[in-house]
């Protein structure tokens, strides 16, 4: 009888840590794999990256550098962000496009949504 709840709890044991695991990997998929960016040709590799770092994470208010203390330097542009499978019923992809400002002297940036809808991409 003793052996029988030691083994039950070890399933449990077992059930809970593959559960764990499996949300644990659905959230990390979710910020990183699913969002696919669309730049026009001419941007500069330095801004895409601050712009995917921007929209992928929780983005921090930038301190003002002394650099900029009399203005940023700052270019400005469109993105389209495609969320692939971003809802479970079709059309499943919300692509979205932003409007951002970014100082290329310091971590200012800043990003209005222009438009955006799910478009039919994914099954
Ligand atoms: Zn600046
Ligand atoms: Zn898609």
């Amino acid at each position: 009888m003793k052996k029988r709840i030691i083994v039950c709890a070890f399933l449990v044991l077992i059930f809970l840590c593959i559960t764990s695991t499996v949300s644990f990997a659905a959230t990390s998929n979710i910020e990183t794999i699913n969002k696919e960016f669309i730049f026009d040709d001419n941007i500069e590799q330095i801004i895409k990256n601050k712009i995917e770092e921007d929209l992928l994470a929780e983005k921090v208010d930038a301190k003002l550098s002394i650099l900029c203390l009399f203005g940023h330097k700052k270019e400005s542009g469109t993105v389209s962000v495609i969320t692939h499978r971003a809802r479970p019923s079709a059309p499943r992809c919300l692509r979205e496009v932003f409007q951002y400002e970014i100082c290329t002297r310091c971590d200012y940036s800043k990003y209005d949504r222009m438009s955006f809808g799910y478009i039919f991409c994914c099954n």
